[in-house]
C-alpha cells in the first residue's frame, strides 16, 4: 500500500511548497541540481537549465537553495502561504484541535 505524505496532516500534494525558477536569470551552472539531496531538481541538457522536477519532495518552509544559486533565479512562496494553509484547515491553529 502507497502511502500519503503528509505535512502538519495535510495531503502533501495539496500543500504549495517547492521552488520556481527564473529561466531568464538562470545561468545553467547546475548548483542547485547538485545541492538538493531530495532530488527536485534535473538539469536538462538539451536546453542547458535546471528544471523543477519532483517539487512535491521539497522539504515544507525551506528555502536553503535560494542560497546557492548566484543568479538570483530561484524563489519559493511567501511563507504566509503556509501559515494561511494551516489556518484554514485548522481555525485553532497554532493551539491544538
Ligand atoms: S543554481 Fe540558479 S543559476 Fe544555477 S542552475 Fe540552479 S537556478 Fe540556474
Ligand atoms: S528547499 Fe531543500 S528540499 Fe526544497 S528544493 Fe531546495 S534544497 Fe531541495
Amino acid at each position: 500500500m502507497k502511502m500519503i505524505k503528509k505535512w502538519k496532516g495535510i495531503p502533501r500534494l495539496e500543500v504549495r511548497w517547492n521552488p520556481s525558477i527564473d529561466d531568464s536569470k538562470c545561468s545553467g551552472c547546475g548548483k542547485c541540481v547538485a545541492f538538493c539531496s531530495h532530488k527536485v531538481y534535473r538539469f536538462d541538457e538539451r536546453e542547458k537549465r535546471s528544471r523543477v522536477a519532483l517539487p512535491f519532495e521539497c522539504t515544507v518552509g525551506c528555502s536553503s537553495c535560494m542560497g546557492v544559486c548566484e543568479k538570483g533565479a530561484i524563489s519559493f512562496p511567501h511563507i504566509s502561504t503556509l501559515t494561511d494553509l494551516l489556518k484554514t484547515r485548522n481555525p485553532n491553529w497554532p493551539k491544538p484541535a
